[in-house]
């Protein structure tokens, strides 16, 4: 079976077969034009490929309110909001009041994809801005009583201090790259950390490290789709259908199985985005 595009969220749901891998991918964004030739294709498939769930989160107003469409029509997609810190040219702080409108939709689970992006922007007044916004997503998270997803690229220290500063907000630093040091802080505060397919990579041993401390109740998956394709599949287009190699190579750190793997971190990530 497959997830059919259904007028009515729950008649076709679960249609994921009863055996096998169970996955949630936390973070795919299937709002990206990389799916634009064959999106209603890879999402009828991904049932087949044992994917029960997938959360979209935003990058901008258009990717947010996309995000929110294609959580309306597919019912095991869930929607996140929010401006990237890539994505921030021209963007003003009114512009937040949309991201507060479109949270209020019951398929938005999270504030996301927020946070700070050190490599692609160098000037010290776009990582002001970069901050600036950070720091008023998570505010609003915290207002809202919703999850942030968090962006974290070299921009380790500012983000954990942004993140330490909002005592009430939860989150996820997704595609984790920090250390084991900063692991346990976040850990401490009660957030979680998610994991892409970096994680099998030949380069990936500080995340190993991590995922080797980190105990297994704050471990999510996620592909990032359509970037980050786990080996040995790179330099192809990723879907949450490759989310099993996250899952396996999570299962060999961990001493468990694949099944496991992929049950412990579904209930995670329930609980995380409170999905029933
Ligand atoms: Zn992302």
């Amino acid at each position: 079976m497959s997830h059919a595009v259904c007028p009515e969220p729950q008649p076709c749901w679960p249609a994921v077969k009863e055996t096998g891998p169970i996955f949630f991918d936390t973070h795919a964004h299937y709002d990206s034009d990389a799916f634009d030739p064959d999106r209603d294709q890879v999402l009828a498939g991904l049932a087949d490929r044992g994917v029960a769930l997938v959360v979209d989160p935003g990058c901008d107003l258009p990717s947010s309110r996309m995000a929110v469409e294609l959580a309306e029509r597919w019912p095991f997609m869930y929607a996140a909001v929010g401006f990237h810190p890539e994505n921030l040219e021209g963007v003003e702080r009114p512009d937040l009041d949309q991201i507060r409108a479109l949270a209020a939709h019951p398929r938005v689970k999270a504030i996301g994809e927020i946070g700070l992006d050190y490599y692609w922007v160098k000037d010290p007044e776009g990582r002001a801005k970069q901050r600036a916004f950070y720091d008023a997503q998570l505010s609003l998270a915290e207002e809202l009583d919703l999850p942030a997803i968090v962006h974290d690229r070299d921009a380790h220290q500012d983000c954990l201090d942004i993140a330490r500063a909002h005592p009430n907000a939860r989150g996820v630093f997704h595609c984790y790259a920090g250390s084991v040091e900063e692991a346990k802080i976040l850990v401490k505060m009660g957030w979680m950390l998610s994991f892409t397919g970096s994680i099998t990579f030949k380069k990936a041993r500080r995340a190993l490290e991590v995922l080797e401390w980190l105990p297994m109740d704050h471990i999510m998956l996620e592909t990032d789709s359509p970037y980050m394709t786990p080996e040995p599949f790179r330099g192809r287009r990723c879907d949450s259908g490759y989310l099993w190699r996250m899952a396996e190579t999570v299962a060999q750190i961990k001493g468990l199985t694949t099944e496991e793997a992929a049950r412990v971190t579904m209930e995670n990530g329930k609980r995380f985005f409170r999905i029933p």
